[in-house]
């Protein structure tokens, strides 16, 4: 039995992980990945102590500082934690399933999941899932060079997207379902003035096409006449060839041979739906005092909970948070 798992191989897991092999608590960390989601970030120049570094590197290092203190930490990556039950008795203890088949018991368990891309859910999408279909535009953009590709989704993710995608993309059209785009107003001035860039508003994706990669996406306009063309850009090609052309129904097709889906992000705490107290969002709901979950023996931290800002230092720091009361809890140490 360890007196301590934790989930996640983020900011907020390794920063855990640190804490807890440094206090000495039997501890287990399991990840699929090291880094969490600014892994596939060119530049963070937030990292306190770091003026600037890739999301690659802060990674490495990462693992590194949590693998220097290996002697008190069992390190599990590359496998991926699937179900976390309590064990029936008067002592809370969990019982922890990976996709490998590994079980685990322990104490207590710390859910540093943080959260994974939302999916378009149409037709085409997980067929051409990294045969055009793409969700990271820092990783993902220099491939499309000379293309004309997609961006699905208004807010800030999207405008990075086609920021990133300006200097290589042939032409790129920006999909949003509501009449105005939601992220920075300064992001939005940036890519209007990109001659490259067409903002279709009102445009709710309905279908990737392509058989072995990519060849465009279908699209319902909600509301007709209201796509708007941006300043500068070039009109939607008449003949819709090789932009856009009508379908039926308001149905438009835009042959593109990449789509950036950029539409938001799910919390990973449904990992612990039934345990534990989540939100309308799916966030687990946590005393920001001390990080614990609803039920006792279970905490949080990071971009899993209902945190309200969502950065790398906040969830390394709230896990810290946790792994000190965690380790009061185990020590039988009631602090107010
Ligand atoms: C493109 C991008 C750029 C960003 N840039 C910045 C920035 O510059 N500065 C900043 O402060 N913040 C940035 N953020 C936000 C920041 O990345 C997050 O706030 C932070 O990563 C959250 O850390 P976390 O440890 O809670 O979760 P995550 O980073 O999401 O880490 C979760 C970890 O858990 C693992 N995992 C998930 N589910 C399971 C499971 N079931 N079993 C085992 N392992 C699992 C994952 O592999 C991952 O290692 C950025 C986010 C994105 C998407």
């Amino acid at each position: 039995m360890h007196d301590l798992v934790i989930i996640g191989g983020g900011p907020a897991g390794v920063a855990a992980g640190v804490y807890a092999a440094r206090k000495k608590i039997k501890t287990a960390l399991i990840t699929d990945t090291f880094g969490g989601q600014s892994l596939v970030s060119d530049k963070i120049g937030n990292w306190i102590g770091e003026v600037e570094i890739s999301g690659f590197e802060l990674g490495q290092k990462m693992e590194q500082h949590l693998k220097s203190h290996h002697e008190g930490i069992d390190i599990v990556e590359g496998d991926f934690v699937e179900r976390v039950e309590r064990i029936q008795g008067d002592i809370p203890s969990f019982k922890i399933t990976t996709r490998d088949g590994k079980t685990f018991e322990a104490k207590t368990v710390l859910l540093t999941a943080g959260s994974r891309r939302r999916k378009l859910d149409v037709p085409g999408e997980k067929e051409l899932e990294g045969k055009g279909v793409v969700y990271c535009s820092t990783c993902d953009a220099p491939l499309f060079g000379g293309m004309d590709v997609a961006v699905v989704g208004g807010g800030n993710a999207g405008l990075e997207a086609v920021e990133d995608l300006i200097p290589y993309a042939n032409k790129i059209f920006l999909l949003h379902h509501r009449d105005s785009l939601k992220g920075d107003a300064v992001t939005q001035e940036r890519i209007k003035a990109s001659p490259k860039v067409t903002v279709l508003l009102n445009a709710e994706t309905k279908r990737v096409l392509g058989d072995k990669a990519v060849t465009g996406l279908e699209y319902k306009e909600l509301a007709p006449g209201e796509i708007h063309p941006v300043r500068n850009s070039p009109p939607l090609g008449p003949s819709g060839a090789q932009s856009a052309g009508e379908i039926s129904n308001g149905v438009k097709t835009l042959a593109v041979q990449g789509v950036f889906v950029e539409i938001g992000i799910i919390p990973n705490g449904d990992l612990l739906k039934g345990l534990v107290a989540l939100n309308e969002r799916g966030e687990v709901v946590v005393d920001h005092k001390t990080q614990r979950a609803s039920v006792p023996g279970v905490w949080a931290a990071g971009d899993a909970t209902d945190v309200l800002y969502k950065q790398n230092n906040i969830s390394a720091g709230d896990a810290v948070k946790a792994v000190l009361n965690i380790n009061d809890y185990l020590r039988g140490v009631e602090r107010k």
